[in-house]
């Protein structure tokens, strides 16, 4: 990473290039695939068990020899002898033959010598005088002596065959892989009781500003409630990290130096500040984190964003080091540039491989102005139908519309949106039908 010339503006997708350069995964350790929910697989995982590991019944019936219903139709069915009843879970303990069949549950094993299941619907229960009961009757009844066959079975029909599913050995997971609640189950599934996985990044978040008390305190004549420490905080746990409170410091270097050494020393992984990383004469931020690391304020082409400061400390148990994030304090421009450039920096440190956010296209409700020469990230709502999917218009496109005020400081328009719509640096403003990019935000 190079120090910017004071004139030259970077883009977005360098400044995001240059902290990613120095993201490096943390550690691993071993947890409970049930557990492993939003952890991110450190280690190659692998089936332990085929799924199915045996041939099972994919349906309520009766497993049979597939040739011996070949010339059954509805009016002239096959009688088959019935020799066992296997339930889920028990082994079998009948050898179908020819001219037998053996009642089976879903999911049971199949027996030896069967070949394909007639599902129950298609046959009718005989007693031990022959006599018929109702067609299709419930599989649960009491075993009956023979059943009649309507249909041709399939060979294999009704059957899933070992392994069809996963092999023994069939990966699971690659290292980077995050774990959805479909790859518990997959894991799980396949035998795996325990994976290597990252541990959680710890994330420090320092709110900084004589004028900002913490939640509940009364603000005096001048004071104003912590916005950034709670929302960065909450965004840190949203992508995926743990987050540790260094609270509010005062513009007072010793102050936030104090609390930046408490979160090195708490072991975190990024300390992240908001506010104080102007230049003004009460922006001690800059000083502080010199003092503990190294800095560069940088001046990026975005919207809102500026200042942003970015840097690296040493991490006092060794290793790779840990990041430093100056945030600018209006809110809006601290999350924002959150999402530009801390959440992917977390999931990098999360060890994942996929770190920003899927693009989608939109349609501008209104017209919207911004500075010429900056990336603008503009709040704003997606039309909705009634079921809470976006309304799209021919061409696949979003309809989004101002989420309210546009200024850094208006965390009402920040908590309304749905998404930010993406103003490239080329434009100072667009008509209302203009496409755009889309980032669509967490939603509750
Ligand atoms: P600064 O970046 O320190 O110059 O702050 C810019 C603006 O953001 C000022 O209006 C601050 O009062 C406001 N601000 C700074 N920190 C916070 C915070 N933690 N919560 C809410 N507003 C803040
Ligand atoms: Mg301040």
């Amino acid at each position: 990473m190079s120090a910017p010339a004071a004139a030259k503006l970077l883009t977005v997708e360098q400044a995001r290039d240059a902290v990613l350069a120095l993201a490096e995964p943390v550690g691993t350790e071993p947890i409970a695939a049930a557990d492993a929910l939003g952890r991110v697989a450190a280690e190659v995982v692998t089936a332990r068990v085929s799924l199915p590991p045996w041939p099972n019944s994919a349906m309520d019936g009766y497993a049979i020899v597939a040739h011996d219903t070949t010339d059954a139709t509805e009016t002239e069915p096959v009688e088959l002898r019935v020799i066992g009843d296997i339930a889920a879970g028990a082994a079998p303990d009948v050898t179908v033959g020819p001219g037998t069949a053996a009642r089976i549950a879903t999911g049971a094993r199949l027996p030896d010598g069967a070949d394909s299941v007639v599902p129950v619907e298609a046959t009718t229960p005989l007693d031990a005088d022959g006599r018929p009961g109702a067609r299709g009757r419930d599989a649960t009844g009491p075993l009956p002596s023979a059943t009649l066959v309507h249909e041709a079975v399939d060979r294999a029909g009704s059957v899933r065959a070992a392994g069809s599913d996963l092999a023994t050995g069939a990966t699971l997971l690659r290292p980077g892989n995050g774990l959805t609640a479909a790859a518990v189950a997959l894991v799980a599934g396949a035998g795996v009781d325990s994976i290597v996985v990252h541990r959680r990044p710890r994330i420090a978040v320092l709110a900084t500003g004589d004028e900002v008390r913490a939640p509940g305190e009364d603000l005096g004549p001048a004071g104003i409630p912590d916005a950034n420490g709670p929302g960065l905080r909450a965004l840190v746990t949203a992508a995926g990290a743990d987050p540790i409170d260094l609270g509010i410091a005062t513009d007072d270097l010793d102050d936030v130096l104090r609390r930046l050494r408490d979160g090195l020393a708490a072991g975190a992984d990024a300390l992240i500040v908001s506010g104080g990383v102007s230049v003004g004469p009460y922006d001690v931020v800059k000083t502080a984190i010199e003092t503990i690391g190294r800095i560069d304020l940088w001046r990026v082409a975005v919207q809102p964003g500026k200042p942003f400061a970015f840097g690296t400390a040493q991490r006092p148990s060794g290793g790779a080091p840990v990041l430093l994030f100056g945030l600018p304090g209006n809110p809006v421009s601290s999350a924002v540039t959150f999402e530009l450039f801390v959440r992917p920096a977390i999931r990098a440190l999360a060890g994942r491989h996929d770190l920003l956010r899927p693009v989608d296209r939109a349609v501008l409700g209104e017209p919207v102005s911004k500075s010429k020469g900056r990336r603008a990230f503009i709040r704003v709502v997606a039309d909705l139908d009634e079921t809470g999917a976006p309304v799209r218009d021919a061409r696949g496109r979003v309809l989004v519309h101002l989420a309210g005020g546009q200024g850094s400081h208006v965390i009402s328009a920040l908590a309304a949106a749905d998404a930010l719509a993406v103003i490239p640096e080329a434009d100072d403003s667009l008509p209302a039908g203009a496409d755009v990019a889309l980032w669509w935000l967490d939603r509750a």
